[in-house]
């Protein structure tokens, strides 16, 4: 087996389900700090800043910072700035808002560029800005991940994708850009975050058509993990074959160890 120094980590269904820690997940995070590796915990959410998911992270007892973290959020910030873009409406959370800022990218309800992320506090007077200047139709429109709901504990509640749907039925108009997962900018910008090489490089998820689907197309090892959504009969009856499977990370740290 190839030797892994770099990782790719989901976090829903792979080190947290929803607000419980998952088997293993600390120890994991623990030992590939003790060991030198690399590794980036990844996810679509766009509620939190990157600092905010740090927080959160680090209260449930994982040791690690914001570098470790990448957010859609954060994904999309990367790409606005890449673009040369100085302002936008932004519809995202205060902490969002902030990061956008370290990036260069002002809020602003009079610029011509729309930028959709989790907004958690979303209204109708923002949803009707964000509309009119859909309307208008000058600047660029981008939204930071395309999942249509949430999971929560009761069920699922409206995500990103739907605030597109509906701003869709109110003008015609969708998005230009979604830096967000499965999107290739996600995941080649995530490598370029940790300066992975290929080779040397896995990606760890519970999701077959991204995680998995994701590490096949990019050439990386890719690790299954049966914690989240994927039971052992969804794998055995899917096309997408990832490299290696483990019941938790608990299991998978036990097989790095006898590999180093
Ligand atoms: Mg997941």
């Amino acid at each position: 087996m190839r030797r892994l120094n770099y990782f790719l980590l989901d976090l829903d269904g792979t080190l947290i389900l929803g607000n419980r820690v998952l088997e293993g997940a600390v120890e994991f995070i623990s030992e590939l700090l003790q060991m030198g590796k690399k590794f980036l915990i990844l996810t679509n959410n766009s509620s939190r800043s990157t600092l905010g998911y740090a927080r959160f992270l680090r209260a449930k007892g994982f040791p690690i910072t914001t570098k470790h973290v990448f957010t859609s959020g954060k994904a999309t910030a990367i790409y606005l700035k890449e673009k040369k873009i100085k302002d936008a409406y932004i519809l995202g959370t205060s902490s969002v808002l902030r990061e956008f800022l370290s990036y260069g990218i002002k809020y602003s309800p009079r610029s011509a560029n729309l930028v959709l992320t989790y907004d958690t506090t979303l209204n109708f007077g923002k949803i009707s800005h964000a509309a009119r200047i859909l309307q208008r139709g000058t600047g660029i429109y981008v939204a930071s991940h395309p999942d249509n709901v949430c999971p929560v504990e009761d069920g699922f509640v409206p995500d990103v994708g739907s605030f597109i749907a509906l701003l869709k039925e109110a003008t015609g108009k969708e998005p230009d850009f979604i830096p967000g997962k499965p999107s290739q900018y996600f995941f080649s910008r995530a490598m370029e975050i940790m300066g992975a090489r290929e080779e040397e490089t896995a990606i760890i998820g519970d999701r077959l058509s991204t995680d998995i689907k994701t590490g096949i197309d990019f050439g990386i090892t890719s690790i299954l993990l049966l914690t989240g959504e994927t039971s052992l009969e969804d794998l055995r009856s899917s096309q997408i074959r990832p490299d290696m499977v483990f019941r938790n990370l608990r299991e998978l740290l036990a097989y790095l160890r006898n590999k180093k």
